[in-house]
């Protein structure tokens, strides 16, 4: 009669162990490079280069057919490196796409959104994500870890992609984000979203800003700035390391 609850509770202490873990390498890790980020958005001067290393995992459907390709996804990557570049120094490096052969379970490919999705993490439904986005032998709690970009078939409702914020080493986006045949679906801005989400930014009310919550395809796409103390923010992540890719 336990279980559910004692899943439940176990799951809570997980998540809440990552994320307190991860806020403490933020701080420990960060707060050279974010004054120096925070100096240089009130100067307008530019900081020296630091990396995001980024992992790419593309699911496949239950017939084993891979639901996008490394060749589609190239310039949504990038995107990412030119704004995170132009907005923050940071270089986006690539340290591989690889395709997960077999069929992924439903639930994987096509995951809720948001607080559901938070849920799931809680009550350990998103073991499938953790597994392949697995790096270390402590994932969530490393400097310099890559964040891992599952590619899914759909997320529940109108959203595209979706991150857990810091707690997670994982954020999910869908296959029709990457294919230029489709002007509808087509946004090479929701990955550099996510991964600003995995790096501790939240929304931003303008438009023209890369955080801006919506993004509609092909006539509505949000802007690709990049605040300040987002730069600031974003330079104190532990998944950011000074230095230019090795
Ligand atoms: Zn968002």
């Amino acid at each position: 009669m336990l279980g559910a609850a004692g899943d439940a509770v176990r799951g809570v202490a997980r998540t809440m162990t990552r994320a307190v873990g991860a806020a403490t390498l933020d701080v420990s890790s960060g707060v050279a490079r974010a004054g120096e980020a925070a100096h240089a958005a009130v100067t307008g001067q530019r900081i020296g280069p630091a990396t995001l290393r980024v992992r790419v995992v593309i699911l496949s459907d239950e017939n084993g057919h891979a639901l996008t390709t490394a060749d589609l996804l190239a310039p949504s990557i990038d995107r990412a490196d030119a704004v995170l570049t132009a907005g923050a120094g940071i270089r986006v490096r690539l340290t591989g796409v690889d395709v997960e052969p077999e069929p992924a379970p439903r639930q994987a490919l096509e995951p809720h959104a948001n607080r559901r999705l938070l849920l799931d993490d809680v009550l350990g439904h998103t073991e499938f994500y953790r597994r392949i986005s697995a790096t270390g032998p402590l994932p969530g709690v490393s400097i310099g870890v890559p964040i891992t970009v599952i590619v899914v078939r759909d997320i529940a409702g109108k959203v595209t992609g979706c991150s857990l914020g810091i707690s997670a080493d994982w954020v999910v986006v869908q296959a029709c984000l990457f294919d230029a045949q489709q002007p509808h679906t087509y946004d090479d801005t929701v990955l550099v979203h996510e991964l600003g989400h995995a790096v501790n930014l939240p929304h931003h009310p303008d438009r023209a800003n890369i955080m801006y919550p919506a993004s509609s395809p092909p006539s509505d796409v949000r802007g690709t700035g990049v605040r300040g103390w987002q730069s600031a923010l974003l330079n104190a992540n532990r998944h950011v390391v000074p230095g230019a890719p090795d």
